[in-house]
């Protein structure tokens, strides 16, 4: 069935019934067979307007639903000449007899009935919209962003919002019923030197002071569970200054959550439960087992820290199968590593070289690519034939469970780097094959992250989760000795290759926390000005705790199944940051400025 129309028994839609008041007796998603013969009193908005002589029809539309209206000219000329003149998105509200059609479009829950109008009121009257308010709307995108108030009439626009209402729901439901208490902590905060760039707004009263909007809660949530709160949460927007990639948003939400008194299982058997409860009340699907990878096996297996496990083409190592010393390029290469993909022995020539190029671009930077074809017959058909043996060729195909009629598609070189590379390859020939299907969900923990990451340009050690993270099963002095080597007691949630909640056990001690500002390069000085409330907070009894946060708007876009979270933000920015709507960023007046202490470089 087309996705046309609103399905209101749909469990997605949280139906209201209607309070009888002046506008409306029924919304215009409900009158079905049964109500024929009632006088009703219906409001909306037109969708369309047909006019075929003796009878016009009008759609009328509301956030339910679509109803047929029909005038009939004979009966009531002065009312159908008037009806026929409606323009799109004119506001009605029509009374009349819900009555049973003669060609019933069993395509729309309502298509049984039309309302027979006897009394009309044009409550509004509307200009052309710029584009068509439709599923499959005629606007582009800049265009749908500016007039956002209509493209969010547009049904499936209307659909998701309620799916993000339904979740936010859901999620309050479990977390509520498991004794979390939600709390709100501020906005206005300090910029700290971690993490993304802060967005900062200027103090008027404190000259030549700011405040930094918050990049996350953390520190505070952390604060709570000092306090006692013990298990906290909010649904809250957070801000980033990142240059912006596709479909990252300077403000976004997330699930903000933190316990005190738990271990890591506790965290996680108590996370799988929301994501379970939040699938069972928005799909009623009843989510499988949640696997559990190592941040190494992930990387080792599926060349990436968030593995799409709708399908396999895991990643193998046949670095020792390619050492005969006639290749150059797999004797120079540190490994020798590939996937196996199912179905693609026929591939022709072009496909190979088009794929070769894809991996050979700067954003993956491979430097070639070494195919192997197993025919349907068994047959072995290679890129490198005169350097290998047809049986030392069937060691790779085996190593790689090569099934008939497949094509194994090897890259050498650095390790981390082809790893990358093959997990990048293995992701985009699935979407090309249509392996990463929108209903089938894969929800797994990635374990066991390196707590630190060195940069070699910076020539210092970065918190890989954040500074506040608890080393795994290391105390500080192997942390001062050895950071490198130190795993991080942090989890992320991965669901169908997003990473969708992440967090940690955090550090509760003052000297392990001092001792990781040190090691990434805060003074003590400099960690006393930042960071002294934690610090000194973990004077008075810190208990141990942990916690962990879902991007909510990602958790969103899955569960409607769409691509970007913009199509579940009602006001979202474009890939420049720009609301086009409001037009803002925007300048601000010469007395603003003064105001607020800041030199014009108007
Ligand atoms: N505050 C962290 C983040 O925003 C999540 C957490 O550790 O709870 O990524």
């Amino acid at each position: 069935m087309p996705w046309l129309y609103f399905d209101i028994t749909s469990p997605l839609i949280t139906f209201v019934p209607y309070t009888l008041n002046m506008y409306r007796t029924h919304t215009c998603g409900e009158l079905r067979l049964a109500d024929v013969g009632r006088e009703v009193t219906l409001s909306g908005w037109v969708q369309r307007n047909r006019d075929l002589g003796g009878m016009t029809f009008v759609d009328l539309r509301d956030r339910y639903g679509i109803t047929q209206l029909s005038f009939n000219l004979e009966a009531r000329p002065e009312m159908t000449e008037q009806a026929r003149k409606l323009g799109r998105e004119f506001v009605l509200q029509v009374s009349g007899t819900v009555t049973e059609r003669e060609s019933k479009n069993l395509n729309m829950p309502t298509g049984e009935i039309e309302i027979r109008v006897t009394r009309m009121q044009v409550l509004n009257a509307s200009e052309t919209p710029p584009f068509t308010i439709e599923e499959l709307s005629d606007g582009g995108d800049e265009l749908r962003m500016k007039y956002r108030y209509l493209d969010l009439r547009r049904p499936n626009m209307q659909r998701q919002l309620m799916l993000r209402h339904q979740t936010a729901q859901a999620v309050r439901e479990y977390l509520n019923s498991n004794a979390f208490l939600e709390i709100e902590t501020p906005f206005l905060i300090r910029s700290t030197p971690e993490g993304a760039r802060d967005f900062v707004v200027p103090s008027r009263m404190q000259a030549g002071q700011f405040y930094a909007l918050p990049q996350s809660p953390q520190t505070f949530k952390q604060l709570l569970m000092v306090s006692g709160y013990d298990r906290y949460y909010q649904i809250v927007r957070c801000f980033r200054d990142e240059d912006l990639r596709s479909d990252r948003q300077p403000e976004f939400t997330q699930i903000d959550c933190e316990m005190a008194f738990v271990e890591r299982e506790d965290v996680l058997a108590t996370f799988e439960g929301l994501l379970r409860h939040i699938f069972k009340q928005v799909k009623g699907i009843e989510l499988p087992e949640f696997l559990r990878l190592s941040y190494d096996e992930a990387m080792e297996k599926y060349g990436s820290d968030k593995p799409d496990l709708r399908f396999g083409m895991e990643i193998h190592n046949v670095t020792a199968l390619t050492r005969n010393g006639a290749f150059p390029v797999f004797e120079q290469a540190e490994t020798v590593q590939g996937i196996c993909v199912p179905g693609a022995a026929e591939w022709s020539r072009k496909q190979l070289d088009t794929w070769t190029d894809w991996v050979k671009r700067p954003q993956i930077g491979a430097q070639g690519m070494v195919w192997l074809k197993v025919a349907e017959d068994g047959s072995l058909k290679s890129s490198v034939d005169k350097f290998y043996s047809e049986s030392e060729l069937k060691t790779w195909a085996e190593a790689l469970s090569a099934q008939p009629n497949s094509l194994i598609l090897l890259l050498s070189g650095v390790r981390h780097k082809v790893q990358k590379q093959l997990g990048a390859l293995r992701l985009a020939i699935a979407d090309e094959l249509g392996m990463r299907s929108a209903d089938s969900f894969c929800p797994l923990w990635v374990l066991d992250f390196p707590m630190f990451e060195f940069d070699e340009e910076q020539g210092r050690w970065f918190a890989m989760h954040h500074p506040f993270t608890s080393p795994y099963g290391a105390d500080y002095e192997e942390v001062k000795k050895n950071p490198g080597a130190v795993r991080a007691n942090a989890y992320d949630l991965v669901l169908n290759g997003s990473e969708i909640a992440g967090g940690s056990i955090r550090i509760h001690s003052r000297e392990i926390q001092e001792t990781v500002f040190a090691l990434l390069g805060l003074s003590a000085e400099e960690a006393e000005k930042q960071f002294g409330f934690l610090l000194n907070a973990f004077r008075y009894g810190a208990p141990p705790h942990g916690g962990i946060a879902f991007g909510f708007d990602r958790l969103c876009s899955i569960l409607a199944g769409l691509d970007s979270i913009r199509d579940v933000i009602a006001f979202p920015k474009n890939n420049a940051g720009r609301d086009l709507m409001i037009d803002a960023p925007a300048e601000i007046d010469a007395q603003q400025w003064k105001e607020l202490n800041l030199k014009s470089t108007l």
